[in-house]
């Protein structure tokens, strides 16, 4: 690993020519012990159904190394199980977050699981699963963030990294716009979802991901149309949805008994599968995103477009024990302190 320093004020940046392939970096090595890398503090083991599957499955997030990033191993199969959540191994993206491996072992709708330990600031766990898709639970991350909040967080002597977004970056398809630019210290997303139908119609949120209560994007659920079902089914899609981990909206009505847990519920869980997808760039991003129209396939194209071009981001190593203001304010960074 290649790398020098440069002394400016009291920071000091060196440039780093880091494993990652794609990353020719710089490292600002500024002072904070509280941003070090986090894990889990024991085994937490998820039983459900694959909202697209239908199939039981069983996962459970383990505890991990500093430096090991999110790794999923699909324990049903013997060779070749490993599969990182990474914007390259991302094999389809319609409807949900599916990642495979040079095998084409895969693991979808990995989304909700990872918008959950992206906003609790979980940077190294391993995802072991005995099946094909992540446990739907209640469409939402509410039940990955309240178990893992439950077992608690083990920090590590290891600093984080963050991707520092350096240019306004766009992807447009259609009427479908996506677009990253640099920020100074937040992640922003503003997003926005248009439907023709009046109950969901125009809904708009920003939440900024290290300083915004995230209650209600953790609890926002998948939602579809009533029309849409036999479509999904018919496409072998969405075999394990029911009104328990699902919204329903048929014409001006929701099918599901008592309504909508937050008034934006629908542009929250797509918030929620923003974050999950984001955090394929296998670290905490700074930067203002702003969408809309878009989902899953949207967000992939946006990273990988990226991280085509070193000019486009810093890699950013946190590393000594005061940030200085001017750089970033620890209070803002609640989800990753
Ligand atoms: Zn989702």
């Amino acid at each position: 690993m290649k790398s020098f320093f440069i002394f400016l004020d009291e920071i000091v940046f060196s440039c780093n020519i880091s494993c990652f392939p794609k990353f020719n970096s710089v490292i600002y090595k500024v002072p904070v012990s509280v941003l070090n890398q986090k894990t889990i503090n024991k085994n937490i083991t998820f039983k459900g159904i694959g909202l697209h599957s239908g199939l039981a499955v069983t996962m459970t997030i383990k505890p991990a190394e500093p430096n090991s990033g999110i790794i999923f191993k699909r324990i049903d199969i013997k060779k070749n199980n490993i599969i990182i959540p990474n914007i390259f191994n991302v094999s389809s993206a319609v409807f949900c977050t599916t990642i495979s491996n040079e095998t084409g072992t895969s693991v979808s709708t990995i989304e909700h699981l990872m918008g959950a330990l992206y906003g609790l600031g979980i940077d190294n766990a391993l995802v072991e699963i005995d099946n094909q898709e992540v446990p739907i639970l209640d469409g939402s991350a509410k039940i990955f963030v309240e178990a893992i909040s439950q077992t608690g967080i083990k920090n590590s002597n290891a600093p984080i990294k963050i991707v520092k977004i350096e240019k306004k970056i766009e992807f447009n398809d259609g009427n479908k716009t996506i677009s990253i630019e640099p920020s100074k210290i937040s992640l922003d997303i503003d997003f926005e979802l248009k439907y023709e139908n009046e109950m969901i119609g125009t809904q708009r949120n920003l939440v900024k991901v290290f300083e915004s209560d995230l209650t209600d994007v953790y609890n926002s659920r998948t939602f579809c149309l009533f029309e849409d079902i036999e479509k999904l089914k018919d496409l072998g899609l969405a075999k394990g949805g029911n009104l328990d981990n699902a919204i329903v909206v048929k014409n001006n009505e929701l099918l599901n008994e008592n309504g909508l847990r937050n008034k934006k519920e629908f542009v929250n869980h797509k918030i929620l599968d923003c974050m999950g997808d984001l955090y394929l760039a296998g670290y905490k991003i700074i930067g203002k995103l702003i969408c809309s129209q878009g989902g899953h396939k949207l967000t992939n194209q946006l990273l990988r477009k990226v991280f085509q071009n070193d000019e486009n981001f810093s890699l950013i190593e946190i590393t000594e024990k005061h940030l200085p203001n001017t750089f970033i304010n620890k209070s803002h960074l609640k989800s990753i302190a």
